[in-house]
């Protein structure tokens, strides 16, 4: 299961918009010995990067949040066979969104990838449930279109093994408890269906939790304080699911009350720091603290500029 595994996350952020989490599974003492040794490297015209490919061509670097399949439904229509990722993609749909593409990816080395399925809160009492499994398709089929670069994982052995194969593990996280519609059988559901992480909410609440926009002070709409109870059984059934809790966009008490009620590590896909960008949607220290002593969860945050 993908919460056995000791997650170093690293956070990076660019300005004071929290944009790229990403976060190595599988620390070990063999990873970190392996991982100083690196750090010893000194016979290289260029030594941060020959120690970075040091690292990342013995461990899979994950990426903890991609929003890809969202771009295919934006520019593409959802059309997979239309869109050659081989492409500098942005050139080809020519958004500031649109930089991901195959040869950055393995430019990068990247290891792994969670494909973040997202619908908009205006789909939340509507059709968010078609719109999610519709994403979902999106995702899996531009996976199997690419078997040579991306292989649908669900297991973290299958992330080892995918990594080990030349592969990058494509694993799902669902963006938004909206999704679920308030209903335990679809997160059953969405487990079966391969996603291994779900963010509590967007930037809407669900009638269940709190999102990080009821910490602004100029918010005046309904306040949950936190999870409900409804919303402490939902983290409580993706805990027995192995289905991770991602606090990416909740508010601060549905931080602290997760925190409280889960019983396997927590993640934070894409947040940065309150303390070095005081935006509602990041962390804050308290709650960084509650997470690392909880859970025993080595999280950094590195901020880039
Ligand atoms: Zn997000």
């Amino acid at each position: 299961m993908l919460q056995a595994l000791l997650i170093i996350l690293i956070a990076s952020q660019i300005s004071c918009h929290p944009l790229n989490t990403r976060f190595v599974l599988g620390a070990t003492n063999a990873t970190i010995e392996h991982i100083a040794r690196c750090a010893l490297r000194k016979n290289s015209t260029n030594i941060h990067l020959d120690r970075a490919r040091c690292v990342l061509e013995s461990y899979p670097l994950i990426d903890g949040h991609n929003d890809l399949a969202a771009l295919y439904g934006i520019f593409a229509n959802d059309s997979v066979y239309s869109v050659d990722l081989n492409s500098d993609m942005s050139f080809v749909w020519n958004h500031s969104y649109s930089r991901v593409d195959i040869p950055k990816l393995r430019m990068g080395l990247l290891g792994g990838q969670f494909w973040s399925c997202w619908v908009p809160c205006d789909a939340q009492y509507r059709d968010a449930v078609r719109m999610t499994l519709e994403q979902l398709d999106v995702i899996k089929r531009f996976i199997n279109y690419y078997p040579g670069t991306f292989q649908f994982v669900d297991t973290s052995d299958d992330v080892l093994k995918s990594f080990h194969a030349g592969k990058i593990a494509s694993m799902i996280g669902l963006e938004g408890g909206h999704s679920i519609d308030s209903s335990l059988g679809a997160l059953r559901m969405y487990y079966e269906l391969g996603v291994r992480y779900m963010t509590v909410t967007h930037s809407c609440n669900t009638p269940w939790a709190d999102n990080w926009m009821v910490d602004e002070p100029t918010y005046n709409g309904t306040v949950l304080n936190g999870l409900t109870p409804f919303g402490k059984t939902v983290i409580l059934e993706m805990n027995r699911l192995g289905m991770i809790v991602d606090l990416a966009h909740v508010a601060k008490k549905t931080m602290l009350d997760v925190l409280n009620v889960t019983r396997a590590p927590v993640l934070f896909t894409h947040s940065s720091v309150f303390s070095l960008c005081n935006h509602h949607r990041n962390v804050q220290d308290d709650v960084l603290l509650k997470t690392v002593f909880n859970f025993t969860i080595a999280l950094f945050h590195v901020l880039l500029r």
